[in-house]
């Protein structure tokens, strides 16, 4: 009697797995369809890395997939003023940049200092004393300041400069390098 009992369990319990098991093939077929975005990745080859990036201000987060990369109009939002909250059209050569950083000193975090600075806010802070050009290259939206957290910001300026991008600054004390797509030239603040 007990034998019959547990092959009748057995029968039971054998559609139920089956069913099971179909059931988790359609998630898993669900899964992946939810989570590709961008180009799907080539199978055998290891994806590019993601860098994300953090604004400071704001608080946003910005992820950089080299597979489906941020449209100009994220990029501008991202950095936009947090005084006025406005945007403006940046250098589409500045965040190709700050991933490059992030790339070299094997990263996938960078946090943004400053990116655009409206004329009101720039004048704000020069008001207010702060070391801040009058027609400085963030109210064209041509700069950003930045830091990333595996390599010193001696280290990080070095390389800026060696990409001869544009105007490379170094603030030792707050721990930021600026960069900007102006002119080529070097200076050093707090
Ligand atoms: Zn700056």
């Amino acid at each position: 009697m007990k034998r019959a009992v547990v092959a009748a369990l057995l029968l039971a319990a054998a559609p139920a797995l089956a069913d099971d098991t179909y059931v988790s093939k359609k998630d898993r077929e669900r899964a992946a369809k939810s989570t590709s975005h961008g180009a799907p990745p080539v199978p055998g080859k290891k994806p590019a890395k993601l860098v994300n990036l953090y604004n400071q201000h704001t608080h946003d987060w910005l992820a950089v997939d080299p597979l489906a990369p941020p449209s100009l109009g994220e990029i501008d939002l991202f950095l936009r003023d947090h005084f006025t909250n406005e945007t403006t059209k940046m250098d589409p050569k500045l965040i190709p940049a700050v991933v490059e950083a992030a790339k070299q000193f094997k990263s996938d975090f960078v946090s943004v200092v400053s990116g655009f600075r409206h004329p009101k806010y720039n004048l704000m802070l020069r008001k207010k004393g702060h070391q801040v050009a009058r027609d400085s290259q963030h109210t064209h939206g041509n700069a950003i300041d930045f830091q990333i957290p595996t390599c010193s910001t001696k280290k990080l300026h070095a390389w800026a400069k060696a990409q001869k991008l544009g105007g490379v600054g170094l603030y030792l004390n707050s721990a930021f390098v600026h960069i900007d797509t102006g002119p080529i030239r070097y200076w050093s603040g707090d």
